[in-house]
């Protein structure tokens, strides 16, 4: 099976007729065929997103709302088959694709459709003399580029503002998950987007990718992936001065506080450290115990953890399916053994599953929790991205913080306290653009997302995606 690009409302293979292959990560076989993408097939993307821009900008709110949740009433139509096909690519468990991506993915483009009808701009007075009043305008061809983790889920949560703003855009999603971007071209020729608006151009980041970062009629770039490359995409960006979101990596910390409604922690942190394999930006790495409670938690949590079952993705009761490649089960893999060469003892999991017949390739792992490791150590400080987290007692409230905010990453953040005090105070000194009192991933779209530190550079969601996919401009009128 070939994956197309989709530039000027058209389905097309790459301008050099190569592909890429693409790996079913249940069975570890080649199952479809990817465009192996560069600069020429990117330059066509820009030139029909420049003719379309004019009338996409114009065309009025209600008619791009209009478009855009038609595009959602489809996604939800094809939930099933969406889902599906997100767990071949991903390897994810169907019940996470059915339930977190696919509904997310519909959500988006409903929100954004919805947003913008709600969005305002400001004015200022100055008495007696002038108004100022502030246009918000789209800003022309922006660039959109996703990770594997949350494929559609992640790449519409970026094209669904991008083009409510009335930007038209060259997205780009990663080349380990590309079916669902390419089944979203369909859908987006089937709900009358016009040609042009969207331009989805599949291939390799430092090629295909690169080749979007670096063209100067992209003005804006909205990318989500890690915080090396994130890098590399602010080097080559700074110089022509563009508009840069970036969402990268975490290790993200969950405060457990002894005075906790135990259940709901000890659940919960079962879930924020292995929902989809760990590998959820927002998964909480590193979980750091109140020293009365940490014996009772770390063995409820070991329990509770084994029960977890790693198996088939299309398994209706499979908690966890594959990770996403070859490569990063290595890399997750390799990560267990530092832990061991570091001193840590890997209290469950950490071994490769091997499941019988056609899933025998597939890259299978169970869930492992580590405790015994200094704070400072690699292991927990650097991002592993999978199904693996640390345990680490604490004694006092100062400590808990200083060894929380003690990494190079501040994403997301949990804190399980029954004492609202200390909750909000932990909260503030948190380092971290998420912090969950109580819960994890409860998330409402009208909420700035998005993290400090070398977990990004500016915020996504509601208001704040629609006001960086617009520029602002302020108009100045004197009285007569
Ligand atoms: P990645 O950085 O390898 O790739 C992300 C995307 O960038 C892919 O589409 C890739 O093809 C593209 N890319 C790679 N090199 C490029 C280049 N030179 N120029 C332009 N594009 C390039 O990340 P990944 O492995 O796909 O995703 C995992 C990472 O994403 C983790 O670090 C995770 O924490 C992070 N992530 C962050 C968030 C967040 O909201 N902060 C959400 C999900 C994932």
């Amino acid at each position: 099976m070939h994956i197309h690009n989709y530039i000027n409302g058209h389905l097309t293979p790459a301008q050099s007729g190569n592909y890429l292959d693409n790996y079913d990560p249940s069975t570890g076989n080649v199952y479809s065929h990817i465009p192996d993408s560069d600069a020429a097939d990117v330059q066509a993307a820009v030139e029909a997103a420049e003719k379309a821009f004019p009338a996409w900008s114009t065309c009025g709110l209600q008619e791009r709302y209009r478009i855009l949740h038609r595009i959602a009433d489809l996604i939800q139509e094809q939930v099933e088959e969406l889902a599906q096909a997100e767990s071949r690519d991903s390897g994810k468990a169907i019940s996470t694709s059915r339930t977190v991506d696919i509904p997310r993915a519909q959500a988006n483009f409903r929100f954004f459709a919805t947003a913008i009808l709600h969005f305002s701009s400001e004015s200022h007075h100055i008495e007696g003399q002038a108004i100022n009043f502030t246009l918000r305008q789209p800003i022309g061809v922006v660039g959109c580029i996703s990770p594997w983790n949350l494929p559609l889920y992640l790449f519409t949560w970026k094209i669904a503002p991008a083009l409510a703003a009335g930007n038209c855009v060259v997205a780009k999603p990663s080349e380990l998950t590309p079916m669902t971007a390419f089944l979203l071209s369909k859908i987006c020729m089937e709900a009358g987007l016009p040609a042009g608006v969207l331009n989805i151009v599949h291939g390799l980041g430092p090629k295909a990718g690169q080749a979007i970062v670096e063209h100067p009629k992209i003005k804006a770039i909205s990318f989500t992936g890690g915080t090396a490359t994130g890098r590399i995409l602010a080097r080559t960006a700074a110089p022509m001065f563009k508009k840069l979101s970036l969402e990268l990596g975490g290790k993200n910390p969950n405060l457990i506080f002894a005075d906790c409604n135990f259940e709901e922690a000890v659940s919960t942190t079962v879930r924020s450290s292995f929902a989809n394999n760990g590998q959820i930006c927002l998964c909480g790495s590193r979980v750091y115990i109140e020293r009365p409670l940490y014996e009772k938690f770390r063995n409820e949590l070991v329990r509770r953890v084994r029960q977890l079952k790693v198996g088939d993705p299309f398994n209706d009761d499979t908690n966890m399916g594959a990770l996403v490649s070859k490569q990063h089960k290595e890399k997750v893999m390799g990560y267990l053994s530092l832990a061991k060469e570091e001193g840590g003892a890997i209290l469950c999991g950490g071994e490769s599953v091997e499941l019988p017949g056609g899933l025998s390739g597939g890259y299978y792992l169970s869930p492992a929790v580590v405790e015994g490791l200094p704070n400072t150590c690699r292991t927990n400080q650097e991002e592993i991205f999978g199904p693996v987290v640390t345990l680490q007692p604490f004694d006092t409230e100062e400590e808990a913080i200083a060894m929380a905010n003690g990494v190079e990453y501040g994403l997301a953040s949990t804190i399980w306290t029954q004492d609202i005090s200390r909750a909000s105070r932990v909260a503030e000194r948190i380092q971290a653009g998420i912090v969950w009192v109580n819960c994890w991933l409860l998330r409402d779209l009208r909420t700035p997302f998005g993290g400090v530190k070398n977990s990004g550079v500016g915020r996504e969601g509601g208001t704040e995606a629609l006001r960086f996919f617009t520029e602002a401009k302020n108009v100045c009128i004197k009285y007569s």
